[in-house]
């Protein structure tokens, strides 16, 4: 099956005549569509037609546009099955863990659409008398949305939902591994009642990503991926003085100390290091454990890592599922040959899985290095695949040390029974994102998301944090006094 970009309420081919194919990663064989390598005019066509469409969106009144979301968050919700096995077709992750992804755009949808009724502002009393003061959201124009892979439907409906409900338009580009997912969102929301023009899709690569970044009629770029594409989508959007957002790489970290529940760090570890194939931003790709119990939680870990079910992600006895492309796993396999080289202890997995049906896939072993030190690229380094490394620590001061010593800062987690050492690293540890007595993975959407350092750029997604990216202050002075009041000069009279 052929599918096409979605223009100005349009679906249309790319004016490249050009197509690409978008295939399992468990199962190269199976050829799941045609999608169209689309050209930077493409991408300007889009951005002409959400510059058309948000003259008269921005005019629709939020509870309205939020209607339309709610509407699509149920279309979403009744189709959870399809959607979710679309996606695990088309990269690969375990269906429980796509149903959450989709359950992830519903959540986000039904959230954002209630804001839709209260995009609160501030009224605030005035210095001088007989004038009103307050201060409104106003919506910026048209909103580039850029994402990866590894969320397909979550990661866009973080973006879209609060860019609709804040009055702008959208020219949306999702990863070209993932175009279905993307296709069965805006065809929800075209069905929900969005208007033409206000929701545009163009597929295609990075240079529909550079004419997003760069084009003068974009105001807002908001961009998951990875750190060197994000520097690149910064540096493009600079001249022209766009918002932008970046959502980038991560090196997330459990820390396990000496009085934690061993089996209950051992279980988080191996959903946080595995979940996704190793493949989230917040992935537990480092595990700080102390010394005392670092035998005994390695022995667990390994045990366990080594019995998980590797497999596609369809067959409901699988526990992980490929890596999402060549190029992925290739990386894998690089980093599993870094770790080798630098001297750290591979206990488990190591592999890319070829016998039988595995040929046909991404796959590769879970696998677990141990005796890794802080400055190894193993640790430094994101590989996004299901490599984890532990290292030891003598102290909590040693391991916040040890989790902040990298570049990035989205998310880290610590298990104690000690709530003097949870407060003590909820403190130290410059992440987005910390939890106790769970892994690094499990954001909601009603909180905050993103992360410090080379993670991001100082904005969120998710919560009403994301309304911000979305919207623009402006503050209103409305003086009924009639007369000149200057505001710092005028003292009425007590
Ligand atoms: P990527 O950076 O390769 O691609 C991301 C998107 O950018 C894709 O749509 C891609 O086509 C597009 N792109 C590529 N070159 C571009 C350019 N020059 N200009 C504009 N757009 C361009 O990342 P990926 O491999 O799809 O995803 C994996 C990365 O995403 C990892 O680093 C991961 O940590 C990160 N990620 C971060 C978060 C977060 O919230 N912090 C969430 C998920 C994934």
């Amino acid at each position: 099956m052929t599918f096409q970009n979605c223009i100005g309420g349009r679906w249309v081919p790319s004016r490249s005549g050009k197509l690409f194919d978008n295939r399992n990663p468990a199962d190269r064989d199976d050829l799941i569509g045609r999608f169209q390598e689309s050209t930077p005019e493409d991408a300007a066509d889009a951005v002409a037609a959400a510059r058309r469409a948000y003259e008269s969106w921005r005019l629709v009144p939020a509870p309205r546009r939020a209607e339309i979301l709610f509407r699509a968050a149920q279309l979403i919700a009744e189709r959870k099955e399809d959607f979710a096995r679309d996606m695990t077709r088309e990269m690969g992750k375990v269906l429980e863990e796509t149903r959450g992804d989709v359950q992830e755009a519903i959540d986000m949808t039904y959230f954002m659409a209630g804001e839709g009724r209260r995009l609160y502002g501030q009224t605030v009393p005035s210095e001088l008398p007989s004038k009103f003061a307050m201060s409104i959201r106003q919506p910026i124009g048209v909103c580039s949305v850029i994402t990866p892979w590894n969320f397909p439907m979550a990661i866009p409906s973080w973006k879209i939902a609060p860019a609709l409900v804040c009055g702008n338009t959208v020219v949306f580009k999702p990863a070209t591994l993932t175009p279905l997912s993307a296709v069965n969102f805006v065809k929800v929301l075209e069905e929900a009642g969005v208007p033409p023009g206000v929701v545009n899709l163009v597929t295609g690569g990075a240079d529909v990503g550079t004419l997003l970044s760069t084009h003068p009629d974009v105001s807002v770029v908001s961009f998951t991926g990875s750190t060197a594409v994000g520097r690149t989508v910064s540096q493009h959007a600079a001249p022209t003085f766009k918002k932008v957002h970046l959502e980038m790489g991560g090196k997330n970290v459990i820390i396990v100390m000496d009085d934690a529940q061993l089996e209950l760090a051992v279980e988080g570890c191996l959903w946080g290091g595995f979940g996704t194939t190793g493949q989230r931003c917040t992935a537990a790709s480092r595990v700080v454990v102390h010394e005392r119990l670092y035998e005994a939680f390695v022995d667990a870990l390994v045990r366990r890592a080594g019995a998980l079910r590797v497999g596609s992600g369809l067959d409901p006895s699988v526990q992980m599922g490929p890596s999402v492309s060549e190029a992925q796993l290739a990386t894998v396999v690089t980093y599993v040959e870094i770790g080798r080289q630098e001297g750290a202890t591979l206990l488990t997995g190591g592999s890319r899985l070829t016998a039988g049906a595995y040929a046909r896939g991404f796959f590769h072993e879970p696998t677990v290095f141990g005796d890794v030190r802080p400055e190894m690229r193993i640790a430094q380094e994101e590989i996004f695949g299901p490599v984890v490394a532990v290292m030891r620590c003598a102290s909590l001061e040693e391991a916040v040390t040890i989790g902040n010593g990298v570049t990035y800062g989205l998310s880290a987690s610590i298990y104690t029974r000690d709530v003097n050492r949870a407060f003590t690293a909820m403190r130290d540890l410059y992440t987005g994102i910390f939890y106790v007595n769970a892994p690094t993975i499990g954001a909601e959407v009603h909180l905050p998301f993103g992360g410090t350092k080379s993670t991001g750029n100082g904005h969120r997604e998710a919560g009403t944090a994301a309304l911000d990216v979305f919207s623009e202050w402006k503050s209103i002075y409305v003086d009924f006094s009639g007369r000149l009041q200057r505001a710092q000069i005028d003292t009425p009279e007590l």
